[in-house]
């Protein structure tokens, strides 16, 4: 039965529809794997097996009868970032300890009208604020993988860090995450996992806590790039819900996949050429290059030059709008409330201070700071005015190439504690170097499987695509995928 789980989405669509084996097999199956697994990995931090088991015997139904959505009786897990109706949501925050929505995002509903299975609310960074999992209400999570000789127990990366290690591990065929400047890419990398993030605008917000709004997007992690594309075809849909969701047709996701990308202009950006970066990640970059050289591409020198403003413009911008977004976390109206007031002021005060973590109120600070009045020109219209460049920078170079290749991440999956512990936060922020960019700008971005380091240890490359084409997108990373052949699992210790 341990099989199933490791079945991709696809397959086990295919054997689902088929009738080799049931939806509740199917979700019987994860559960187990989820009990054994999670004490160790601590991927999820609430489970809805009770629900499992009631939405898999309406799809094994609906399949008995041949009928059924696109990802009918397919058991899934969920960031704790998305507001699920009558499951408890809390960003993994402690000011959202107990907060048990009356509504569902509009993503989620997307996947279960499509008939999509919930095995439970997966750990993330407080507030989707982090890049390793470890600013969690929650605890850490722990990735699967570990390095050549070592028991040291690794990052799954952030914020989506229990998404990319429930899929990594078998705990789900695949999982909802979201990306606010790297948080679907950068676990993924860590995983071997794939991750998406479309273009802004192309999933509806709805019903997800808000982190900064203008960057944030819904997208899937999975186990290759055909799930990807499954998964994002359910997760994507024109809202009015969500001001910011498009009102454009949606392609068919899965018929890019494999086509040939013969004549595809592809462009390698100089400033992605960073000091410092592992050889590794240097040698798998030239490796992805001359994969999709082999394939007929085309590969030409592109230029990014406000690349390294990328970093300081996100964190600006990011802090600026969440310090205004959880704002409303004030106790009265929205989030724990303290037992210790004596004032009106107390409340507010002390309800904040209990209820955030770490991180987070750094990111409140600085925030807070940049859109004051004094500071408001000289930091944040500033920031405004460096996205825009950013921006202007991939316009231009989409004139010379259909698609850029980058690497995913500065790094393979590090320690837990390593960076956290380092005196200066600013080490973490490091991680988003290569992914910041594309949330800034809006467009899609994926990062694919492509090798593993001297460790062991799983590295991926990021294709940046054109804004609303995650269909090229998907075309060249699943080309990467066939090249790369990538098939390595972590071996179970949990
Ligand atoms: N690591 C980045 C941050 O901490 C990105 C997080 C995200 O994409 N949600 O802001």
């Amino acid at each position: 039965m341990s099989e199933l789980t490791k079945l991709t989405l696809k397959a086990a669509i295919d054997g689902l529809k088929a009738k080799t084996f049931s939806s509740t097999e199917l979700t019987e199956a994860f559960i187990g794997a989820i009990e054994t697994a999670n004490p160790a990995l601590n991927a999820y931090v609430e489970t809805t097996f009770d629900k499992a088991r009631a939405q898999a015997a309406e799809s094994d139904a609906k399949l008995a009868k041949g009928e059924g959505g696109a990802l009918e009786g397919a058991p899934l897990g969920i960031k704790d970032l998305y507001c699920t109706a009558g499951v408890r949501t809390t960003a993994c925050s402690g000011i959202l300890e107990n907060f048990v929505p009356t509504y569902e995002s509009t993503v989620t509903q997307n996947l279960w009208d499509q008939g999509a299975v919930m095995l439970g609310k997966l750990n993330m960074d407080e507030f989707a604020m982090g890049s390793s999992n470890e600013t969690s209400k929650w605890g850490n999570v722990v990735n699967p993988w570990k390095s050549r000789g070592s028991n040291a127990e690794l990052t799954p990366g952030g914020s989506s860090g229990g998404s990319a290690s429930a899929v990594a591990a078998d705990l789900c065929l695949a999982a909802t995450a979201s990306d606010t400047g790297g948080s679907i890419r950068q676990p993924a990398a860590f995983t071997g996992t794939v991750g998406i993030k479309p273009t802004y605008g192309r999933c509806s917000r709805y019903g997800m806590v808000a982190f900064a709004s203008s960057l944030d997007q819904a997208g899937p992690i999975t186990k290759n790039v055909e799930d990807a594309a499954l998964m994002l075809q359910a997760m994507c849909s024109h809202d009015v819900k969500d001001s910011t969701s498009l009102d454009l047709a949606i392609p068919d996701f899965s018929s890019f996949i494999g086509k040939s990308v013969k004549g595809l202009r592809i462009g390698i950006p100089d400033e992605y050429r960073l000091d410092g970066i592992p050889a590794e990640i240097d040698a798998l970059w030239e490796q992805g290059i001359a994969w999709l050289k082999d394939a007929g591409a085309e590969i030409v020198r592109i230029s990014l030059p406000h690349t390294k403003y990328a970093l300081p413009c996100y964190y600006i911008i990011a802090p600026a709008e969440a310090s205004s977004n959880l704002a409303r976390y004030d106790g009265m109206r929205f989030g724990h409330r303290t037992d210790a007031a004596q004032s009106l002021t107390d409340v507010y005060e002390l309800s904040r201070s209990e209820g955030f973590g770490r991180e987070v109120k750094r990111r409140i600070m600085i925030g807070t700071y940049v859109l004051s009045a004094g500071f408001y020109d000289a930091y944040y219209v500033k920031a405004l005015k460096v996205r825009r460049r950013i921006a202007e920078d991939f316009t231009k170079a989409f004139e010379a190439c259909d698609v850029i290749l980058t690497p995913a991440t500065p790094s393979a999956a590090f320690e837990l504690g390593d960076q956290a512990k380092a005196a200066d936060p600013v080490q973490m922020y490091l991680n988003d170097v290569f992914t910041v960019t594309t949330n800034l700008a809006g467009l899609p971005g994926l990062s694919v499987p492509a090798g593993l380091d001297s460790q062991g240890l799983p590295l991926g490359l990021q294709v940046i695509g054109k804004a609303l084409d995650e269909g090229t997108v998907l075309n060249i990373a699943s080309v990467l995928e066939k090249a790369a052949d990538f098939s390595a699992k972590p071996s179970k210790w949990w």
